[in-house]
């Protein structure tokens, strides 16, 4: 499969060696699989999508690792984090927000400082004495709201909801894509609840996690992610237990597809970990759901209990899409592009077949009902040919497109051309423009897959 240098027992004052990388398989069949895939991969490879598609740039001015997302890959981002947020605003959730520039005391009282000592960017204050870290992390900023004042058992749970971005100083591997990357957006959140609350929380999550990875078309099976017995973890033994426990009997309730693995838990507490397969049979890390019973003791949260005693509460970190940049080079490949309607940056184009003053007027008519509508419409009215006008909307793969010419200015009717992969049933009707805007403006609030158009 490829070859690489390596050195004798690993050690650089031994002599270089050639290795070679292979791959076996029991069958030709797993092998035509194996190869085809292979293939697959490098026509999906989101780098070049990312281009071709005008969604993000990097640039060497800014820094590798950081990149910077186009007006196309800004809608693709906002369509789905507003998604991910609206899922868990239906379970009570409520929008936070916090500074990206944080005193390093911060992350010293939390932990993170020892654990990602390295990772952290350092920022001096030229004013004050200040040393200053960029975020990489939101979670202790989100326990300084819960504990700006007492809570009561009542109160509980509280949660909070972020999409924010954290900065981490790792390497950046492959450069020009949103695999690794410096900048990380999480669509984050965090819930303080009692103990006897975690079940009902968990489940929330879970459905919530269901439901968005049911809608992006990806088969999901959860990882739970326990300690070993290394002194990694903070947090005694029986706290830790517990919480795995309470793990299990939240994804066994839901009938998750599961699997347990020691070893793989954040130092804070175990964790679910999401894994969605995608169009290619590639298996990705995405959702995580994580139990945390060691940030309030460090923070020292507390709320009063029935009889007036002092109680600490649990946490719970969750981020449905995980790294948003990295689940956009996931769904990027795994869509090959070809977004749905709901997320598709250009949802409809319009075509002229000329320049004639009706025709182009009948065009502007279309694109501003479609804006009205809360539609991502464009009129291509350049002096191509209609031939290569099409080709154009099905490289950009727009879902819906409209040729306009003197027959749909006379009737007031569109045959709309359907991007292949999109039809379920292969027809082409002949609707009023209004009736196929309708029909658009219901398939994105549905947030369907496929049309029937
Ligand atoms: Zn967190």
């Amino acid at each position: 499969m490829k070859i690489a240098g390596a050195y004798w027992r690993g050690n650089e004052k031994n002599p270089q060696m050639q290795r070679l990388y292979g791959a076996a398989f029991a069958t030709k069949e797993e092998l035509d699989k194996h190869l085809l895939m292979l293939e697959e991969a490098v026509k999906r490879d989101h780098r070049r999508l990312g281009k071709e598609l005008d969604l993000f740039i990097t640039s060497p001015m800014v820094g590798a690792g950081l990149p910077i997302f186009t007006p196309r890959g800004t809608v693709l981002r906002e369509e789905l984090v507003n998604y991910s947020n609206s899922l868990r605003e239906s379970y009570g959730f409520q929008k936070v927000w916090i500074p990206h520039l944080t005193k390093k005391e911060l992350y010293e009282a939390s932990g993170h400082w020892e654990k990602f000592g390295e990772e952290l960017f350092l920022v001096k204050s030229q004013e004050t004495s200040d040393e200053l870290v960029l975020k990489p992390m939101n979670c202790p900023h989100h326990t300084r709201i819960y504990a700006d004042q007492p809570r009561s058992y009542k109160d509980l749970p509280l949660r909070y909801l972020e999409t924010t971005t954290v900065y981490r100083d790792e390497k950046t591997g492959e450069l020009g894509g949103l695999s690794r990357v410096r900048s990380i957006t999480q669509d984050d959140s965090h819930v303080f609840c009692r103990s006897d609350q975690i079940e009902t929380e968990i489940n929330n999550l879970l459905q919530a996690a269901s439901d968005l990875y049911l809608t992006v078309d990806m088969k999901l099976r959860v990882r739970l992610s326990y300690r070993d017995d290394s002194d990694a973890y903070l947090g005694s033994k029986d706290l830790w237990e517990s919480a795995q426990n309470q793990l299990k009997n939240a994804v066994v309730s839901n009938s998750l597809e599961f699997f347990e693995e020691e070893g793989e838990a954040a130092f804070y507490g175990p964790k679910i970990d999401f894994m969605a397969t995608d169009a290619i049979g590639r298996e990705h890390q995405v959702a995580t759901v994580q139990l945390d019973f060691v940030q309030p003791e460090r923070f020292n949260l507390e709320y009063t209990d029935e009889t007036g005693g002092a109680q600490r509460p649990v946490m719970i970190h969750c981020a449905l899409l995980g790294s948003v940049e990295r689940f956009l080079s996931v769904y990027i490949e795994h869509t090959a592009g070809k977004f749905p309607i709901w997320l598709a940056p250009e949802q409809i184009r319009i075509i002229t077949v000329n320049q004639e003053l009706q025709i182009t007027d009948y065009a502007a008519k279309i694109l501003d009902e479609a804006k009205e509508l809360g539609l991502r419409a464009y009129v291509d009215n350049s002096n191509e040919t209609v031939g290569k006008k099409i080709r154009n909307a099905e490289q950009a793969k727009v879902p819906y497109t409209l040729v306009i010419g003197e027959k749909e200015v006379g009737g007031d009717r569109v045959i709309p051309r359907v991007r292949k992969d999109l039809v379920v049933i292969a027809a082409h009707p002949e609707l009023s423009v209004s009736d196929f805007l309708k029909t658009v403006v219901n398939e994105v609030k549905t947030r369907v897959n496929k049309t029937s158009l």
